[in-house]
């Protein structure tokens, strides 16, 4: 997730404006859902409840505050947004496993 509660970033004004304008712009659905909804049937679309950035914004600082760069997400089609965030998430869930199975040996 963008999101992340320590990032100043988060509290800004200038980022609640333009957050609350892309979800006025999307209706405050989700994009990726009514995108799939278009192509297929028996879909529905789930409410945005986050933000996304298209461009990271480690990436283009700059858009950070673009409404073009911006997407209305649900948490759902959001994770699957950051693909690199979740194999880290399973990396550090394999890594506490591996930390288990060798305490068990030892003991
Ligand atoms: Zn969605
Ligand atoms: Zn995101």
């Amino acid at each position: 997730m963008d999101y992340k509660e320590s990032d100043p970033f988060y509290h800004r004004k200038e980022w609640k404006r333009v957050r609350a304008q892309a979800l006025a712009r999307d209706h405050g659905m989700c994009c990726d859902c009514m995108d799939r909804m278009k192509n297929e049937t028996g879909i529905r679309p789930n409410r945005a409840t986050m933000v996304h950035h298209i461009i990271p914004r480690s990436e283009r600082p700059d858009l950070e505050l673009c409404l073009e760069n911006l997407r209305s997400l649900c948490a759902e089609c959001h994770e699957k947004n950051h693909p690199e965030k979740r194999s880290k998430f399973h990396r550090m869930k394999k890594e506490r496993q591996n930390a288990h199975t060798m305490r068990v040996i030892k003991v």
